[in-house]
């Protein structure tokens, strides 16, 4: 008895020496699974957390039952952040290197959103760093000032230039009874563009709906399996811009896009378990909404969009006599006070600024209309440093294709947002010269 379990223990002790350790994609598959069981936990703490969740019924049901508190979620994570750091991705093929990353940034933001759940202080540039991995700039008075001297000459005439631009847009504004014909066309453009450019999962769809009263002005509601549901906020004001702004970035080749690609190919093709769960407040969200604002841009390139609103969109919005040479420079010129609305929610949430000293700056610097300061501070109360998504994001997906092709145009380069979106959205993306 001895010697036949001596005997099968040199036997076995002999196959080991001969394999290869398991490989960093191995590694990574049992720390995916508790990744996604501890989202789901902390997801029971923060309603806004987990924005999707389209993996195995059970867990979540376990999630529930379990009920684990904070500080255990807290441990949990800085645990996986241990055992992640311990792990050495050099040497692994790119899309396993970068999953490394995604694991080990996602499950740091986790823990800091757990400590902020419980009670943790961070000012608006830690939670950004902690949260999405990245700080926004931060620009003086002065910066918004020599900005606004573009815009101050193309709107001539008397009272401050937030009126003149108030006014100014008015002329965009899509009348009510028009706005879901808009939406409809604007979303079928971006989609038949998206389908000539790109490979679209068999069987993709979505579903529209019309709501009112949300923080947001639209959102993206990824099912799983291809399948998406996106909302439009009737309350919030839209104009003629708003019909492939929210077309492309909620829907192709925006977030819808997205998130279908990621869910084909790493949870159902490579079996990556943590793309069954798309967690709001976190790493990836940097990358969507960044790559959500360049899709109209890629979409409809210089020109084309204005044709497009010219001749598409204006003669069912009922807005043919828009003069949309100056609506295209004026936005043009707007870009220089593109985070001034950054500026707002950082003094604000740190506290800096009272809410009366907060408006006077959105109103004069941000050109936010008065009929959506209550919506600003709404969402800012609620979803607070991830206002640096929208306009860091953007900068960032921007760098990024631009890396790729030096001397084009990021604008309207299908190829370079195709390889974006084909990747782990991941803050080492960034960093990734290849
Ligand atoms: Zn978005």
């Amino acid at each position: 008895m001895r010697i036949a379990s001596l005997i099968l223990l040199i036997m076995a002790c002999a196959s080991c020496s001969v394999e290869a350790p398991p490989g960093l994609e191995v590694q990574l598959d049992p720390i995916a699974e508790r990744y996604v069981r501890l989202a789901l936990a902390l997801g029971e703490h923060d309603e806004d957390y987990v924005d999707a969740y389209f993996g195995p019924a059970d867990w979540r049901e376990q999630a529930k039952e379990e009920a684990l508190g904070l500080s255990a979620i807290i441990a949990a994570a800085d645990q996986l952040v241990a055992e992640l750091e311990a792990l050495d991705p050099a040497g692994a093929e790119r899309h396993v290197a970068l999953r490394h990353n995604y694991l080990l940034s996602h499950t740091s933001s986790m823990a800091a959103i757990g400590r902020m759940r419980s009670g943790a202080s961070l000012s608006f540039d830690q939670e950004s760093k902690a949260l999405y991995g990245f700080v926004a700039p931060s620009f003086p008075r002065e910066h918004y000032e020599r900005a606004q001297q573009k815009l101050n000459a193309l709107l001539p005439g008397e009272g401050p230039l937030h009126e003149r631009y108030q006014a100014f847009r008015q002329q965009l504004k899509i009348p009510e009874d028009k706005v879901k014909a808009v939406v409809r066309k604007g979303l079928e453009a971006c989609r038949e563009r998206t389908g000539q450019h790109m490979t679209m999962a068999e069987g993709e769809n979505f579903s529209l709906e019309f709501v009112s009263d949300q923080p947001w002005s639209a959102y993206n509601w990824y099912l799983g399996n291809g399948q998406g549901l996106i909302q439009i906020n009737l309350g919030r004001p839209k104009y003629l811009g708003t019909s492939i702004g929210l077309g492309c970035h909620e829907g192709y080749p925006g977030h819808h896009l997205f998130s279908t690609m990621l869910d084909t190919e790493y949870r159902q093709r490579r079996g990556w378990v943590e793309f069954s769960v798309l967690p709001l407040f976190s790493p990836q969200g940097i990358i969507f909404e960044g790559s959500g604002n360049l899709a109209s841009l890629v979409a409809f390139p210089g020109d084309e969009r204005t044709a497009f609103l010219r001749d598409v969109i204006a003669p069912i919005a009922g807005l043919e006599d828009v003069d949309f040479d100056a609506a295209a420079a004026v936005r043009e010129a707007v870009k220089g006070l593109r985070y001034a609305g950054i500026e707002a929610a950082r003094h604000y949430l740190d506290g800096d600024w009272s809410k009366e000293q907060t408006t006077e700056w959105l109103t004069t610097y941000a050109l936010v209309g008065p009929e959506s300061i209550d919506a600003w501070f709404g969402f800012t109360a609620r979803y607070r440093a991830y206002r640096i998504n929208y306009t860091l994001g953007e900068d960032l997906v921007t760098a990024f294709v631009r890396a790729r092709n030096p001397d084009a145009d990021p604008e309207g380069d299908w190829q370079a947002l195709a390889e974006l979106l084909s990747l782990p959205p991941t803050p080492a993306l960034f960093a990734d010269d290849r």
